[in-house]
């Protein structure tokens, strides 16, 4: 830096301020070598980086001692950001408020900075307030009078230490407000050399701060996904464990990491999977039964998978091991199983009968039965046949439903009281234990529907009502006007009840509540599915309540009209 030609340095001076430059270099280089070993370390997988603050505490430092070398009042670096095509001001600055540095912004086409960068050439700006270049990037408002600009250049090296490659990745500007203090061509080469280690140093800091994000989007990633995972070292402690495997095994604790995974995790299975994967270099499958704490009824099936995790040199590194919840497909399966089977029973019912009728039909050569006992026998394998017919077309529709295609609808003006006592007298027919109780509203809307699948719906539901009511009892079929000229009905029993846990299930597909009630009464668990699919293709809505060994109450409503996107479906 030079100072007013009236106070000429002298030769010791000089000597001394050489030395003292010379021994800031020197700190310079030695903080940039420990900077270049922190990311190094950063990028291995075991290594524990340095942390962004110490980062930027180091360009922090580095600022301030450019600074000081060139005896000049405020230091910045302006970074090129690709994306914008602009060079911003990055922190940390010297003598800079953040304010200011947040709108230190420019162009790569434009003023002094975009001048140094484009033509990678310093620069000496003798007076902001009238160089058009600084004026452009409104230099003086930053309170300073006079500047000089080199470019940040990156240099890429071989093995021997050749340069290989050279990119300008910023500008690097000092200022003083000072009059007089002009910067001049010896403080350019200083600050160029200076430049050199700085670009070195933000380099590795940029690559430093991109492991960093790296490594915290992944660890964002893992926490977030919905499967359990965990990552296990070799030397058996927890890397990491995110939220879903710590909800698995009950772990309150998030400072699960660096810790013994035989201290965190308590599962057996687990436990011995992780070290049969980690002692022979082996990847493991297990299926896991789990009762998570906040459903402490139900047990969860989980699928845990162990897979190695090498490193750089092939060698293993640790396990980490992936839990997939497949309660739902376990339940699916078993349900299916279950469903074969009850089937198989509801179909052999009926034709066992059938056949027991026609037999006896056929060996009577003697006329013993007389007309109208041979006519019972006729009744009852006509019924049966229906009952055979009934299931099934359930059983297709499911098919139906299951391939993504919409029921059949033949929509028509419906007035529904006869369907009703139609469907009541029916049911009534087969029960002399139940009292059947039709409580409509008068003027109920004639409303356009399949009058069929109305009849189906009110059938089965009213089936169920005394299916699931074996000790007899009220069953009521309460009608109301609805919303829009649309109606709904209740169907009341004060049978058996569903449990609660039931509830939200029953209209699924195969759900039966298995209890010692529920056993001894013939069902598939399609019946409910179906009436909620029927309802649903009206435009209705269906649900249940319930109080366990009391009664249940299944209302629907259905809407005064279909509305298009059904009918369109057809
Ligand atoms: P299912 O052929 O088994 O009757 P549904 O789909 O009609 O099949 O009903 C599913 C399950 O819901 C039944 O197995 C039964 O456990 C329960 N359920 C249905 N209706 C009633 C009811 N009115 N009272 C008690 N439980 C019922």
């Amino acid at each position: 830096m030079s100072t007013s030609s009236e106070t000429l340095p002298t030769i010791e001076e000089l000597q001394r301020e050489l030395s003292e430059k010379k021994q800031h270099i020197y700190a310079l280089e030695k903080a940039n070598k420990q900077l270049e070993q922190r990311v190094r370390s950063a990028s291995e997988t075991a290594g524990e980086p340095a942390s962004i603050t110490e980062l930027e505490e180091t360009l922090g430092r580095l600022v301030a001692r450019i600074a000081a070398i060139l005896q000049a009042e405020k230091c910045i670096f302006m970074l090129y950001d690709q994306n914008r095509s602009e060079l911003a001001a990055s922190r940390p600055a010297f003598g800079f408020t953040d304010d200011e540095i947040s709108k230190l912004k420019v162009k790569v086409t434009d003023g002094v900075s975009g001048q140094v960068f484009r033509e990678s050439k310093p620069v000496i700006i003798y007076d902001a307030a009238t160089d058009d270049r600084a004026v452009h990037e409104n230099v003086a408002l930053l309170n300073v009078r006079n500047g000089a600009c080199v470019p940040l250049i990156a240099e890429k090296r071989d093995e021997e230490n050749r340069v290989v490659e050279r990119n300008t990745i910023g500008v690097i500007h000092v200022f003083n407000k000072r009059y007089g203090n002009i910067f001049i061509e010896e403080d350019i080469n200083l600050l160029e050399r200076l430049a050199k280690n700085a670009s070195a140093v933000i380099q590795n800091a940029q690559v430093f701060r991109e492991v960093v994000e790296e490594k915290q989007e992944l660890e964002h990633i893992i926490e977030s996904v919905y499967a359990g995972l965990m990552m296990v070292h070799k030397d058996r402690n927890i890397m990491q464990m995110n939220t879903s495997a710590r909800h698995m095994f009950g772990i309150k604790a998030t400072d699960v990491v660096n810790k013994p995974y035989y201290e965190v995790i308590q599962d057996r299975k687990v436990k011995d999977m992780i070290a049969r994967s980690l002692d022979s270099d082996e990847e493991t499958a297990e299926e896991i039964d789990v009762v998570l704490p906040d459903e402490p009824d139900e047990e969860h099936i989980y699928q845990a998978q162990s897979a190695l995790v090498k490193g750089e040199s092939g060698s293993t590194v640790g396990a980490a091991i992936v839990f997939n919840d497949i309660t739902e497909i376990r339940n699916v399966e078993r349900m299916k199983t279950a469903f074969v089977s009850t089937v198989s029973h509801e179909l052999r019912t009926p034709l066992t009968s059938i056949k027991g009728f026609i037999s006896t039909l056929i060996d009577d050569t003697e006329g013993y039965y007389d007309k109208a006992t041979q006519h019972e026998f006729y009744t009852i394998i006509d019924t049966e046949c229906d009952r055979l017919v009934r299931l099934i077309s359930d059983l297709l529709n499911v098919s139906r439903i299951e391939a993504g295609r919409a029921l059949d609808l033949n929509p028509s003006s419906v007035t529904l009281p006869p369907i009703v006592e139609k469907a009541v007298s029916i049911q009534r027919s087969y029960t002399n234990k139940h009292d059947l109780v039709i409580d409509l509203e008068d003027d109920m809307p004639v409303i356009n529907a399949d009058a069929d699948k109305i009849d189906q719906i009110f059938t089965n539901l009213i089936n169920n009502a005394i299916k699931y009511s074996p000790e007899g009892g009220e069953v009521r079929i309460v009608g109301r006007k609805g919303e829009d000229g649309g109606v709904q009905f209740s169907i009341i029993d004060q049978g058996m009840g569903i449990p609660e846990s039931h509830l939200p299930k029953v209209f699924e597909r195969f759900h039966r509540v298995d209890n010692r009630d529920t056993r001894k009464v013939g069902g598939t668990g399609i019946g409910l599915y179906l009436v909620k699919h029927l309802v649903e293709a009206h435009g209705g809505k269906i649900w249940v309540e319930s109080e366990y060994g009391k009664g249940s109450n299944f209302s629907f409503t259905l809407p005064k009209d279909i509305p298009l996107q059904q009918e369109e479906t057809k």
